[in-house]
């Protein structure tokens, strides 16, 4: 029989973060710009603090373990304390995204069983509108203080969460519990069909944030002042307020004012050193600096992902602005993170080009999880850095299974089983630095050949009069599909059909140059930031090419 360690054994619980804060960290600064307008100042002992309070407060509202407290909500303390609060007392916090069109917030709230819901003052007249089609939800809780609750509401017994706060001690200690429980859910955005819920554990989330937070990944210590911009309302803000609270940094939470000037004075006034977030958020925050001639001072990297990070936005982060980007992929179903692009000893002696190239791909695995790249058929395909398949991943924060679905999504490579499908087409190099090519439903097959709708935009991204570009699949009667570019010019450029397809001329093979090119006015963007390619293809399904 084999010989079983002597080793202390608590479970990896949630709770177990914050305690360490709060013990170590206590005194270290989480600033909030709020909802209502003001720069609020707290830190771990009193997040701490009234996160205990919250799990009391929740207790004494009816929830039992298992329970969800749902919350339509920006980065907050608030929300911070409701993430510990309620995770750490055996409920589950399930994040809602907002952007989301109602009835899909409906039907998500209803597919969870939301008991209840915890939302900031801006989704007042949301959730006035939505709480009777609500079917489990017995609490409503307003994330604000006495002095700004609504005079009146069409909210029957509506709830201030301050007020609830306030009438608990404090004097609770963090139950034990299996680390295998349920901590969060989060659904992902259902660009196709009804949103599916991930059901994250105290497990996952303890280890995704110990490898969040090394440096081969987000690189976080207690000398950071960290601002994730990615929103807490979605996959849990990549497992920053976790990491944040493993190394006990100073951590600063924007709210609402996610535009250009107050994210960059939120930034300088704070001394901010690490952030993470879409793509779309760097343009509008690149566009207010360049636009006014600033510099960050103390702002030194950021994560990007969620999306292709197009090249030339990381070249000017890195050379107009001395800040590092780290190009990160991951999904919602992998709590969420993945792979990210730091390069290695040997890597660091190549020219610089190559490094560059490295850099724009999305990266290396880290520990916790594995992948591969595989035919149709499920046989693996060599890493050459050439070969392009299904990308599939396993490991300790990948879902095994959704909620509310008996089915499992997972499949065979090589034979063996467990592998979640990403939906995504990569290749993989000897080095392990994998690269996505596009999702598998935005490929454009022309002749048979596959074209990756990543590449082009990318191209387009790099013309100076460009702001946003997309490239998707029009018909064509003789090769099936064609690529079609969609652009966004930046306000007050001009560049016509022909400049931008000659830009492609020496950046691509010829043949996968696009055939045709549209401006349009804006790109449309799913709720949580990415171009929604599908509602595009809809747009210009019958778009004449005039090669066709
Ligand atoms: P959704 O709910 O919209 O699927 P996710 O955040 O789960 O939201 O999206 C995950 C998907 O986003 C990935 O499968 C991939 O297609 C895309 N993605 C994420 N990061 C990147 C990246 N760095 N480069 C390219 N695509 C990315």
């Amino acid at each position: 029989m084999a010989l079983m360690g002597r080793m202390m054994s608590d479970p990896l619980l949630i709770s177990s973060l914050l305690k360490h804060a709060e013990r170590h960290s206590g005194e270290t600064e989480i600033v909030s710009k709020r909802v209502e307008g003001d720069l609020h100042r707290s830190n771990w002992r009193e997040v701490a603090r009234r996160s205990r309070q919250a799990a009391q407060a929740f207790a004494r509202l009816g929830c039992e373990p298992g329970d969800r407290v749902a919350t339509l909500a920006w980065n907050g303390h608030r929300h911070m304390e409701i993430y510990y609060g309620s995770s750490g007392s055996a409920l589950v916090c399930h994040t809602i995204n907002p952007r989301l069109f109602p009835e899909q917030i409906v039907w998500i709230a209803n597919d969870a069983q939301d008991r209840v819901l915890c939302f900031d003052a801006t989704f007042l007249p949301l959730v006035e509108k939505i709480a009777p089609l609500l079917k489990t939800v017995k609490h409503f809780v307003l994330m604000t203080s006495r002095a700004h609750m609504p005079a009146s509401t069409g909210i029957p017994g509506l709830l201030c969460f301050d007020d609830l706060l306030d009438a608990e001690t404090g004097n609770y200690v963090w139950p034990q519990f299996d680390e295998n429980t349920a901590s969060s859910i989060c659904y992902t955005s259902g660009t196709t069909g009804n949103p599916k819920g991930a059901v994250y554990s105290h497990r996952s989330t303890v280890l995704h944030a110990y490898a969040a937070a090394l440096p081969d990944a987000m690189d976080c210590s207690s000398r950071d002042v960290i601002l994730p911009v990615v929103p807490m309302f979605h996959v849990n803000a990549w497992g920053l307020p976790y990491s944040a609270a493993i190394v006990g940094c100073k951590f600063v939470l924007p709210g609402p004012h996610l535009d250009g000037k107050s994210l960059f004075e939120l930034f300088e006034g704070e001394k901010v050193s690490f952030s993470a977030g879409v793509p779309t958020v760097w343009l509008g925050l690149l566009n207010y600096v360049k636009a006014n001639n600033l510099k960050f001072s103390t702002f030194k990297r950021t994560v990007i992902g969620g999306s292709a990070c197009p090249p030339a936005m990381m070249k000017s982060l890195q050379e107009d602005f001395g800040i590092e980007v780290i190009h990160a992929w991951g999904m919602t179903e992998m709590s969420p993170l993945g792979t990210l692009s730091k390069l290695t000893t040997r890597q660091l002696g190549l020219p610089h080009e190559q490094q560059q190239r490295l850099l724009e791909k999305q990266g290396r695995v880290i520990y916790g999880v594995d992948m591969a790249i595989i035919d149709d058929d499920g046989r693996s395909l060599p890493w050459d850095g050439v070969s392009s398949g299904n990308l599939v991943v396993r490991g300790h924060w990948v879902i095994a299974r959704y909620f509310n679905h008996d089915e499992s999504p997972l499949i065979s490579v090589d034979g063996e089983p467990g592998w979640f499908p990403t939906g995504d087409v990569a290749t993989i190099d000897a080095d392990g630095f994998m690269q996505i090519t596009d999702r598998s439903k935005d490929v454009i097959k022309s002749g048979g050949e596959w074209i990756s709708s990543i590449d082009l935009e990318n191209i387009a991204m790099a013309h100076p009069a460009v702001h946003e570009a997309a490239v998707i699949a029009a018909r064509h009667p003789k090769w099936d599909e064609r690529p079609l570019l969609v652009v966004v010019k930046k306000p007050d450029a001009t560049v016509t059909r022909e400049e931008l397809l000659a830009f492609y001329d020496g950046r691509i093979a010829k043949w996968q140059i696009p055939d045709d090119v549209v401006f349009v006015a804006e790109i449309p963007h799913t709720a949580t930031g990415k171009m929604q390619k599908l509602k595009l293809r809809d747009q210009f399904l019958s778009h004449k090419l005039p090669t066709a």
